[in-house]
């Protein structure tokens, strides 16, 4: 059962900012089970829902984990979205709103191939700010995004809207 991760989320009240509940998945990621149940449950949706991906893209620093265990596990490459100025290469850069202040990403102008079905996988969906930044570099690059997966789904507050006509799942809802 996916639900039973949830023991493996920590809540910790007011971090980073005063108001937000961050999500802690750091006990998830140190059990060895529940990390590979979390990995084998977003193979699973992707399996499933069809959606056919030719790479998996995740946005630093916890996207990083899942999309590339994510892309390991299902045989595919996997393309990082940084911070600014930490890819060496050309980039493309996005800015964007996140729940607690102002970020912006970049990926490189190469990475994505046109036409490619790229996954974007992040471990936590809140404002959608970020993925919303992630899908605009994968269409700036004539990628197509296959879906968009998540970990964990802050639905109240409602990020799946800033994904219109992107399929996207979650393996846990809050
Ligand atoms: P957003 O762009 O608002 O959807 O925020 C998603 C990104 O910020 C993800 O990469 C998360 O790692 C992080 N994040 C935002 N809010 C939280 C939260 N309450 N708990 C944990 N991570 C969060």
């Amino acid at each position: 059962m996916a639900e039973e991760l949830k023991a493996f989320i920590r809540e910790i009240p007011d971090f980073p900012r005063p108001g937000i509940i961050f999500k802690d998945i750091a006990p998830l990621l140190g059990d060895a089970g529940a990390f590979r149940k979390a990995v084998d449950c977003l193979a699973a949706i992707c399996e499933a829902e069809d959606l056919h991906p030719d790479v998996c893209a995740g946005p630093e620093a916890r996207g990083f984990i899942f999309a590339s265990a994510l892309a390991y596990r299902l045989g595919l490459g996997f393309v990082p979205i940084r911070k600014p100025g930490k890819l060496p290469h050309q980039t493309s850069r996005i800015d964007y709103d996140l729940e607690y202040g102002t970020n912006a990403v970049e990926m490189h102008v190469d990475a994505v191939k046109k036409g490619q079905r790229v996954l974007i996988v992040d471990d936590v969906l809140a404002t959608g700010g970020t993925v919303a930044a992630c899908k605009q570099l994968v269409e700036g690059s004539g990628g197509c995004v296959a879906g968009a997966l998540f970990v964990v789904e802050l639905r109240s507050l409602g990020g799946a809207a800033r994904l219109e006509g992107v399929p996207m799942f979650s393996v846990l809802r809050y």
